[in-house]
């Protein structure tokens, strides 16, 4: 059993043991224990028929009024229950406002220095060119001031920038997620040989990117 569904139940169990009998108390809080202990509240509740077969449609009267509304309960908790997962999913995946990693499986060619102050990563044409940050692209297309083909990235004070490129696959506006491919790699510009130029930029300032290299992880 994973964390994440266990801490769902313990913050549902609370909701269900007050509109109930003991039952619930008697349970474990084992994930997906609610969902079976609803649905046995809702046989119960349809239990006592006039002829005893149980079903819905031939339970009492008392019954036939609370079987429809503990159903309508029943699945409100479960849809509560499956959206707290995917809250806590996308808790886990958190978002990655800080370039981290490789942009492209590369050699080194060049590191950052006062007249560079990027790094250079040999690749051949075509390589996939993935971005490092989550953000959203502010250009895409070709650039006179020597990047060729460029793409930008950008996520709060933060700007990543993908030059040389052969093809751009995204536009701008669009909004990407760290590692997702939003170019591929080539030898446009000024650029004397296939490889990547990369740039990390902080409030507009060129900074070493290899700083930022290493993988990223929430806290
Ligand atoms: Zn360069």
């Amino acid at each position: 059993m994973t964390g994440i569904t266990s801490s769902t139940s313990l913050r549902l169990l609370p909701a269900l043991q007050n509109g109930e009998n003991g039952a619930a108390n008697a349970s474990s809080p084992a994930g997906g224990d609610f969902q079976t202990l609803l649905t046995a509240l809702v046989m119960s509740m349809s239990m006592p028929s006039t002829d005893g077969t149980g079903s819905l449609g031939q339970a009492s009267p008392a019954a036939s009024l609370f079987a429809p509304v503990m159903y309508t309960l029943m699945e409100k908790l479960i849809a509560l229950q499956m959206q707290s997962v995917e809250a806590e999913s996308q808790t886990a995946a958190a978002p990655q406002p800080v370039p981290a990693g490789m942009p492209i499986q590369g050699r080194l060619t060049q590191s950052s220095h006062a007249g560079h102050v990027a790094l250079d990563l040999a690749a051949p044409v075509g390589t996939p060119v993935t971005s490092t940050m989550d953000g959203r692209v502010v250009y895409a297309g070709w650039n006179n001031q020597g990047y060729g083909n460029l793409v930008i990235v950008e996520n709060g004070p933060y700007k990543t920038y993908y030059a040389h490129l052969s093809e751009i696959p995204v536009q701008v506006g669009q909004t990407v997620q760290a590692g997702q491919v939003i170019a591929y790699s080539g030898n446009t510009g000024n650029s004397t040989g296939p490889h990547l130029h990369y740039e990390v930029r902080v409030n507009g300032q060129r900074v070493d990117p290899s700083p930022y290299l290493q993988s990223w992880s929430p806290g």
